[in-house]
């Protein structure tokens, strides 16, 4: 069995791994590097094709593949969860391999969204399984079984992905945290984890962005009280309540929902990435927002709605694009005065967000809170709790799986390094069970 690290482990983000075994490779997610598309997250992402984005390095190198001769021994492209660094890069690059697209019900609904959004047409077949259920993939010479196991992170439907090989299960988990008590959907499901790993596990691909992380990252029902407890204390306010969130975290926008009824105000969701993760939670029924939310997505829609607000401004709860100051996104644009609402003393932003560590987000958040104090806005950071595991989660995991080989995924070297520790607790070593890999890298098991 050959392993190609392909993306995603010299930086956080553009996913991609390639399993090879005899004359049949699999792709396990095709992602974008968000920090080098930032500008275009809120617009004109259509207006880049894909030599463009290569030039940016915002696709994952897999033009290597061509030289390796792996190119047409693609079968599948498998995708673990709706993530843009994860599945964002399928529109740019699935034209080049002759292979179906697989992945589950929420996965599929948003790739469909950006794919239309986009306008973009590809020819791949698209096959949506259901979590917890698998499909077979039969070849020139061999039959595959893909099992998409359901795991808790910070999308609906996010699935470990197990692919059942004549060499033994390859496990892409890439990325999870275990969260008992999820606020929308399912538990891991520790019976089909349980199960692999009688199986036999040759290899686990991890998500291990938070290992240097001490702890068990806490469990979305926290961040439900985070913002109970947020909301709470805005009862009775006058000012404005805007709230900044991951579009596609429906958890937590359920969360915002249900809290944001109790402060009788109207809930708006404004922006276009909102409207595309939002649509395709009702579509498949993940969630009903509809007669909760009013949403206004185009650039007149949200330029009348904000009007409205600025004269009614106690009426309103608005949750918006632009918590990582995404230039564009309508926080930013709010922050610039450049649109038709203007922030003033003891108005309220709630951010249900983390910054993404990169010096291109923490630069555009700084600049970005600073516009907001000089209108006297309250600022309420960190409203959140992450969907990635930290190194009890991950332990957890491994000691769960116990696959024979691990590699640890989902940053750079640098980042990925506090593994090593935990591996060694765990009795792996490294370099002949556990692999810590750059992009661009192929591993003999
Ligand atoms: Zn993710």
């Amino acid at each position: 069995m050959e392993v190609y690290s392909i993306g995603g482990f010299s930086e956080v983000g553009k996913n991609m791994v390639v399993v090879k075994i005899n004359d049949d490779a699999f792709i396990f997610d095709a992602g974008l590097y968000i920090p080098a598309v930032i500008e275009l997250q809120e617009e004109n992402i259509k207006d880049y094709g894909e030599r463009h984005l290569r030039a940016k390095e915002a696709l994952p190198d897999d033009l290597i593949l061509d030289k390796l001769g792996i190119r047409n021994k693609i079968r599948a492209i498998f995708l673990s969860h709706a993530h843009l660094d994860h599945l964002g890069a399928v529109p740019h690059i699935a034209h080049r391999y002759n292979a179906p697209i697989i992945g589950s019900p929420y996965t599929m609904a948003v790739l469909k969204k950006i794919l239309d959004d986009e306008k973009k047409k590809i020819s791949n077949k698209l096959v949506t399984i259901n979590v917890n259920s698998s499909y077979v993939l039969k070849t020139k010479t061999s039959s595959y079984a893909v099992e998409l196991i359901h795991m808790t992170h910070s999308v609906p439907h996010t699935t470990m992905i197990a692919l059942h090989t004549p060499e033994g299960v390859v496990v892409y988990g890439n990325d999870f945290k275990i969260d008992n008590t999820p606020v929308l959907g399912l538990t891991p499901n520790y019976t089909a984890l349980k199960k692999i790993s009688k199986e036999g596990i040759k290899v686990a691909i991890l998500d291990s962005l938070y290992c240097h992380s001490e702890t068990k990252t806490p469990s979305e029902s926290v961040a439900r009280n985070m913002v109970r407890d947020v909301f709470s204390g805005l009862h009775g306010t006058k000012s404005a309540i805007f709230v900044s969130t991951f579009s596609s975290h429906i958890a937590r926008l359920k969360s915002i929902i249900d809290f944001g009824k109790k402060l009788d105000r109207e809930i708006i969701f404004m922006g276009r990435s909102l409207n595309r993760y939002v649509s395709a939670a009702n579509e498949i029924n993940v969630v009903n927002f509809k007669n909760d939310v009013r949403t206004v997505t185009y650039r007149n829609q949200v330029a009348s709605m904000l009007k409205k607000i600025e004269g009614n401004r106690g009426k309103y709860l608005v949750v918006c694009t632009g918590h990582q100051g995404e230039p564009g996104s309508i926080l930013e644009r709010l922050s610039m005065k450049k649109l038709h609402f203007q922030f003033r003393k003891d108005d309220n932003l709630v951010f249900s967000s983390k910054t993404i560590p990169v010096p291109v987000n923490i630069k555009n958040k700084d600049e970005m809170d600073k516009r907001f104090k000089k209108f006297g806005v309250r600022i309420f950071d960190e409203v959140h709790v992450s969907g990635h595991g930290g190194r009890e989660d991950i332990r957890n995991l491994i000691e769960f799986l116990s696959p024979e080989h691990v590699i640890p995924s989902h940053g750079s070297y640098q980042r990925l390094l506090p593994m090593v520790e935990l591996g060694k607790e765990l009795g792996y070593e490294k370099g002949k069970n556990f692999h810590l890999l750059h992009n661009g890298q192929k591993l003999v098991i």
